[in-house]
């Protein structure tokens, strides 16, 4: 696909790479952070007409040639839910709730897993590796094991019990490091380059935003093919938002649509260096993480240079939202919209309020809010708050439970 091509964003030179030579060039990590360019045009969007389903639908704007597709699961065709009673709740009349939390492992990151595992089969990769909080983890584990490739991967002593068992479960090798998430992650870039492993590392492998774009994409056909007025998103790392930015770029690049939303970004209060800065104009210093929301819990952001560019350019901006309001979003999204999400997925909808009283969004604009991740997997942040009835079996009982209040 003589089409595609392969740009350096973090330097000023233009390097184009084939994607036949990307997996050397990954290997030997020569070209530093970098972003995938396409010769854009309506013709690279699936017609409105298109039968084909799931992310794969949009791959005349993925980097992943002609050859049949054969990563097992199923991935992206999430839900874009018109949830009436928060609409009501929030007097948002045209809010939608984009559901990622209905994805194998129910979250975000499987998108970025299935693309980069696609890759790694076709290059006969025998093991994949990354450091995560959390889900990127529970995703590659689960990944790995539909396709038959081991998977080494580091995390945080801190790891949410639920999300290791799972990884566990899936069968890969977990390694858990004392020194917490930055330890963890530049021990397993070390470990990649040394032992020859496949880095599927955000931030580090550009095949994860372009992955993780499609879910602009869909988000624009889901609303008749017109892009939202604001999109929030919870920001830890970045990519999450910079690719939902890239996706809605290449949309008007494509001449699909004549604008960008303006993208939100909702940072925790316990852990905001990218709000920092942007609020003072400083470089990005990092910080001890203290929140509930692992999904989002990164201190130091690698890509923090990279959304700070992409918020400033839709015309967004950044709110913070802390621990108590993200365990009552999951409440709210559970008791009101039907979704269970975990903090870091909950983190954007707390975050309407906060970007509504900033100005950023208006309760008559279309606005998306990115639910990340369920809360299944992370059982110990579903906190109701009343406790179940316990009765004995009679209908004396029953009738009793139901009228006290
Ligand atoms: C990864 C993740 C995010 C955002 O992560 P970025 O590092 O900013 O891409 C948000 N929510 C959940 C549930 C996540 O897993």
């Amino acid at each position: 696909m003589g089409k595609i091509a392969y740009a350096s964003v973090l330097r000023e030179d233009f390097t184009q790479v084939r994607y036949d030579d990307l997996y050397q060039a990954l290997a030997t990590g020569a070209l530093g952070r970098i972003e995938y360019c396409y010769a854009y045009g309506p013709e690279l969007l699936p017609a409105a007409t298109s039968t084909t389903s799931g992310m794969w639908r949009f791959r005349n704007l993925l980097p992943i040639g002609d050859l049949p597709i054969t990563y097992p699961l199923a991935i992206g065709d999430t839900p874009l839910v018109a949830p009436y009673r928060l609409r009501e709740a929030t007097g948002i009349p045209d809010l939608w709730l984009k559901d990622e939390t209905r994805t194998p492992t129910g979250s975000n990151k499987d998108r970025a897993t299935a693309l980069v595992l696609e890759h790694a089969m076709r290059n006969g990769v025998q093991t994949v590796s990354c450091a995560s909080t959390g889900n990127v983890a529970a995703s590659l584990a689960v990944g790995a094991a539909a396709t038959g490739i081991a998977a080494t991967i580091f995390v945080p002593a801190e790891v949410s019990e639920a999300k290791l068992k799972l990884m566990l479960l899936a069968g890969a090798t977990v390694l858990k490091v004392r020194e917490g998430y930055e330890a963890a992650f530049e021990l397993s870039q070390e470990a990649a380059r040394t032992f020859g492993w496949y880095d599927r590392n955000t931030g580090v492998n550009p095949l994860t935003l372009e992955a993780k774009k499609t879910v602009a994409f869909e988000i624009w056909e889901q609303l008749r093919r017109r892009v939202p007025d604001a999109v929030l998103i919870p920001v830890g790392d970045g990519p999450t938002l910079s690719a939902m930015v890239k996706g809605f770029r290449e949309l008007v690049a494509c001449g699909a649509s004549d604008r960008l939303p303006r993208a939100i970004g909702v940072q925790a209060e316990g852990c905001q260096p990218v709000k920092r800065a942007w609020d003072t104009g400083k470089p990005v210093r990092s910080v001890r993480p203290e929140t509930v929301a692992d999904g989002i819990a990164v201190g130091a952001p690698i890509s923090a240079s990279l959304v700070l560019r992409d918020v400033r350019e839709s015309g967004g901006g950044f709110v913070t939202v802390s621990d108590e309001s993200m365990l009552q979003a999951i409440r709210t999204l559970a008791a009101t919209g039907g979704i269970l999400a975990e903090p870091a997925g909950a983190a954007a909808f707390a975050g309407l309020e906060p970007a509504m009283e900033a100005g950023l969004i208006d309760q008559d604009e279309t606005i998306v809010v990115h639910v990340t991740g369920t809360g299944l997997k992370s059982p110990q942040y579903l906190q109701p708050k009343v406790p179940p009835i316990e009765i004995n079996a009679t209908l004396e009982e029953v009738e009793q439970a139901i009228e006290s209040p």
